[in-house]
């Protein structure tokens, strides 16, 4: 099929939260903005998030709190410019996805309710029940269909026309039936989510395969604070599907097989509501000394039975269902198991406060942004705190939206060839044809199951390097793979076998970040060093990627801000 070459002013990859409200703002300002997806836009993993949207809205409350609670959550690592934006304009975001349509849960009085989180002094996290996400998506989806975006939905973005330090558009393949395409813009956004499919156990959309860290690491661009990925302290045991932190909010008590609740050892203030990278640890902890539950012994019990039955039916309804479907535990008569799950990715594309991606710690590439979870901009640090992440993807979605509007008049359209499609077309073909014996849900397996043992929860020099020899080796077995499926309809076979390829990419750069900070900060810890160290690693990490796979990597410095680094205790 020949390539089809669009022009646009602006294309963005992926239609989650991040995505669409950027498409929204650009649309509605005049501009000719594509939104490439692989999925149908509701279905991206946005909708998904059932807790809630932190703003400061509550009684006693105020922006300053919420961002002192943020830059403590991330372990002092986040850049505080970009928390003051991020919790300044909270509120507004809020009252506008209210404007827009959502319709978000009531208190008696008939403001917005609010519910308790982890990590945050007050309660803060706005919600429609427990489906907060998908009211969200649907609203902003509603709202950019409106505005006229054009949406190439099961589209896969494959290549970023790079040149120069400038990017001048996106590669793509239509799912259906392969038909290639290059998309010509002056504004390139990538706006494709997360990537916690790289762990057997984790709580994330099958999408969420982290395919545009690879795709920039290709030509040679840095990412930054890959060795940050979250551990949820309540995943399904077993599957890691989400338990909502709005279960501990609402006031789940967590114990071990010694029916001891055990958080009192770990965090004797904050107990179930210390940060998340607190109790997964507690958890972890208590399995591997023995005092887990369930048949292998590696969960941990949330009772919620203790409850007014009314609490869990009208605010945490979807979470009943998900354990009884899946764990046949009903959390109005029982506790039920769960046990931490990879959930959520600090790391990611750098950008700047505007979302412009960044080429090195201080430079930045033409025509080229980012924002929400596949960015790292960075507001989490070493550790996101629970609703800020809805918060950022709508948040910043616009500000990048806005951004792109501040630039595009200045930048050149460089017009686009059907060469630019070339390596993709290279890639596509090489999987269909290539003979090899190698199958790659194997391989993914593999992977997988490495990555939780290797760099989860818990990790040591020992351990990564391990690991690191381990995706080698499956990058090496990468190249002797087949596929059945020769076909040119949906198929599936073919785009798992290129997003294993990008898995394996971006997970060298988790563990060879890891390996690099010697340290412990947030969601990375490492049992031989388990302390934090501010002197040598109060630092962000940018690691490129040569094409044998070696990963070099620099530090750069954090925005330091009004908060002064402190020990964390909760
Ligand atoms: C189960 C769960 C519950 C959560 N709950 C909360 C919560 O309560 N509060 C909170 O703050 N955060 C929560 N989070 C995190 C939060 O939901 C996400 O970080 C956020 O929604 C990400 O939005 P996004 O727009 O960046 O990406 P996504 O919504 O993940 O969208 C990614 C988009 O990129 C597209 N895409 C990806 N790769 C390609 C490609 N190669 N080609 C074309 N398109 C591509 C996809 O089709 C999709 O449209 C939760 C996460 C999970 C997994």
């Amino acid at each position: 099929m020949d390539v089809q070459i669009y022009q646009y002013d602006a294309v963005i990859v992926g239609a989650g939260l991040a995505g669409l409200a950027a498409a929204r703002e650009l649309t509605a300002a005049g501009k000719k903005t594509a939104v490439i997806t692989k999925l149908h836009p509701l279905r991206s993993h946005s909708g998904a998030a059932q807790g809630g949207i932190n703003a400061a809205l509550g009684e006693g409350d105020s922006v300053e709190l919420h961002e002192f609670d943020t830059v403590k959550g991330s372990d002092y690592l986040a850049d505080q410019d970009c928390v003051e934006l991020l919790c300044g304009k909270a509120p507004e975001t809020i009252r506008w996805a209210e404007r827009m349509g959502a319709v978000f849960s009531r208190d008696e009085k008939g403001d917005i309710a609010i519910r308790p989180f982890g990590g945050q002094s007050k309660p803060r996290a706005c919600y429609a029940k427990d489906r907060t996400g998908l009211t969200l998506l649907q609203t902003i989806y509603e709202q950019a269909d409106r505005a006229g975006i054009e949406v190439f939905d099961e589209w896969y973005a494959g290549d970023i026309l790079y040149k120069d330090g400038k990017v001048s558009g996106v590669a793509a393949f239509n799912i259906r039936d392969m038909q290639p395409a290059v998309f010509n813009a002056k504004a390139v956004m990538f706006a494709t989510g997360g990537y916690g499919r790289a762990f057997k156990i984790n709580s994330n959309a099958h999408a969420n395969t982290g395919d545009a860290l690879s795709i920039v690491a290709r030509h040679g661009l840095p990412l930054e604070d890959m060795e940050f990925v979250q551990f949820h302290p309540s995943g399904l045991g077993g599957s890691g599907i989400l338990i909502s932190e709005a279960a501990r909010g609402e006031g789940g008590r967590l114990f071990n097989s010694e029916g001891e609740r055990f958080m009192e050892k770990y965090a004797p203030n904050a107990m179930e509501l210390a940060s998340r990278d607190v109790v997964a640890r507690a958890i972890t902890k208590e399995v591997l000394e023995g005092r887990g539950i369930g048949p292998e012994k590696d969960g941990v019990w949330i009772d919620l039975t203790h409850l007014d039955p009314e609490i869990i039916l009208t605010k945490l309804p979807e979470l009943r269902e998900l354990a009884i479907t899946f764990l046949g535990q009903d959390m109005l008569k029982e506790p039920i198991m769960i046990a931490a799950t990879a959930h959520y990715s600090m790391g990611g594309i750098p950008v700047d406060i505007n979302c412009h991606v960044k080429k090195s710690p201080d430079e930045l590439v033409e025509g080229f942004y980012a924002a929400g979870e596949c960015s790292c901009v960075s507001v989490h640090g070493a550790n996101r705190l629970g609703a800020n992440s809805v918060l950022e993807a709508l948040l910043f979605g616009r500000h990048a939206g806005e951004s792109i509007l501040r630039d595009i008049d200045n930048i050149k359209l460089r017009e686009a060839t059907t060469e630019d499609a070339q390596a993709m077309l290279d890639e596509v073909n090489w999987v269909l044809t290539n003979n090899g014996t190698e199958r790659v849900h194997a391989l993914r397996e593999e992977l997988q199951q490495s990555m939780t043992d290797n760099a989860g929860v818990f990790r040591t020099a020992k351990s990564l390097n391990k690991q690191t020899a381990i995706i080698k080796k499956l990058i090496k077995r990468y190249e002797n793979i087949r596929i059945d499926d020769k076909s040119k309809t949906y198929n599936t076979e073919l785009q798992e076998a290129i997003e294993l390829k990008h898995m394996l990419e971006f997970s060298l750069f988790i563990v060879e970040g890891g390996l690099a900070r010697e340290e412990s900060r947030g969601a990375h810890f490492r049992e031989d060093f388990p302390t934090r160290d501010d002197e040598k690693f109060m630092k962000h990490t940018y690691a490129y990627m040569d094409k044998e796979y070696n990963i070099t990597q620099e530090y750069a410095d954090v925005v330091q801000g009004k908060f002064e680094p402190q020990e964390r205790t909760y």
